[in-house]
C-alpha cells in the first residue's frame, strides 16, 4: 500500500484574491481628516509609521490576502485558533476520500526539546533518534491508512472511517485575512528574538508564517517596514 511522505509545508498567495495596498491604508486613515478627498491621496511612509507606532490599527484592515495552505492537520489546528479577521475553508473528510500524504520531519528539523515551557530550545537529534522518528511515523501512518481503507471498502462512511487518521495527515485550506490580522498572526507564529514580544512557535507553523510574511512584504512594503521597525507589534 502506497502512502506519500512529505516534509514541505507551504502557504501560497492567491494573486487573484489580493486587494489593497499601502496607499489604500493611507486613504482609510486620511478619511478621518480629509473626508472624500482622501480617495485622491497616495501612500506615505511617515503616516503608516505613525499609525503603526501609535497603534491606530483599523486602517490596516483595508486590504485582503488569501493563501492556500498545505500543511499537516496539527498545523491547521494551530492556525485556526486565529479568529479575528480570518476566513477559512478546508478540505472535507466527510465529502471526499482523503489523500494519503503524511508529514515526516526532514533531517534538518531539530528533534530534541530542552528547557522549560515557554522557553524551549530545540537541538538536533542523534542518528538513532532520526531513524526511530522516521520509522515510527511511517509505521503509524501505514497502519492508520490501512484501517481507513478497510473501513471504506466495508462500506463505512468517510466521516466515520477518518477517525483513525493521525494529525500528521496533510490537509489543504484557504485562509483569507487583512494586513492587520496577518500582522497579529506573524507576531505570534514567527520566532524573532529582536521583537518587542518574542514568541516561540512550533517550527512547522512558522514555515507557513514565513511564506505569508514574504507575500506581505512584497505587496504592502511600507506597512511591512513599519511593522518590523516598530518591534513587530500588531497595531
Ligand atoms: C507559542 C504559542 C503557544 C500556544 N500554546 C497554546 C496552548 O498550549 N494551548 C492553547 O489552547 N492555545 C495555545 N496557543 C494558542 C493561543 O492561545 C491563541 O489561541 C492563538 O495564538 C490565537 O491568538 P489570538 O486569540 O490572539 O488570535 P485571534 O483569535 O485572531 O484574536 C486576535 C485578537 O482579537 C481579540 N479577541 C479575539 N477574540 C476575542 C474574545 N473572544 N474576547 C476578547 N478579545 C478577543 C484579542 O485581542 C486577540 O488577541 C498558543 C499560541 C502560541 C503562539
Amino acid at each position: 500500500m502506497t502512502i506519500a511522505q512529505r516534509s514541505e509545508i507551504t502557504a501560497t498567495l492567491d494573486p487573484d484574491n489580493l486587494a489593497g495596498s499601502d496607499a489604500k491604508i493611507c486613504q482609510a486613515a486620511r478619511v478621518s481628516t480629509l473626508g472624500s478627498a482622501a480617495a485622491e491621496s497616495g501612500e506615505a511612509s511617515g503616516l503608516i509609521n505613525y499609525l503603526m507606532r501609535d497603534r491606530h490599527g483599523s486602517p490596516f484592515e483595508h486590504g485582503q490576502l488569501s493563501f492556500l495552505v498545505e500543511a499537516p492537520i496539527f498545523v491547521a489546528r494551530e492556525f485556526m485558533r486565529h479568529r479575528a479577521g480570518w476566513s477559512y475553508n478546508e478540505t472535507s473528510g466527510r465529502y471526499r476520500e482523503l489523500v494519503p500524504v503524511f508529514y515526516i520531519p526532514d533531517r534538518k528539523r531539530p528533534l530534541v526539546q530542552e528547557g522549560k515551557p515557554g522557553a524551549y530550545t530545540f537541538v538536533d537529534g542523534t542518528h538513532e533518534q532520526y531513524g526511530i522518528t522516521r520509522w515510527e511515523h511511517e509505521q503509524a501512518y501505514r497502519t492508520a491508512w490501512s484501517s481507513y481503507q478497510r473501513m471504506l471498502k466495508a462500506g463505512v462512511a468517510k466521516e466515520i472511517a477518518r477517525d483513525v487518521l493521525p494529525v500528521g495527515l496533510f490537509t489543504s485550506f484557504y485562509a483569507t485575512c487583512n494586513p492587520r490580522s496577518l500582522m497579529h498572526f506573524l507576531s505570534l507564529r514567527t520566532r524573532v528574538p529582536s521583537a518587542t514580544f518574542p514568541s516561540f512557535p512550533q517550527q512547522e507553523i512558522e514555515k507557513v508564517a514565513q511564506d505569508m510574511e514574504e507575500a506581505f512584504a512584497e505587496h504592502f512594503p511600507l506597512t511591512y517596514i513599519a511593522y518590523t521597525n516598530n518591534g513587530r507589534v500588531c497595531p
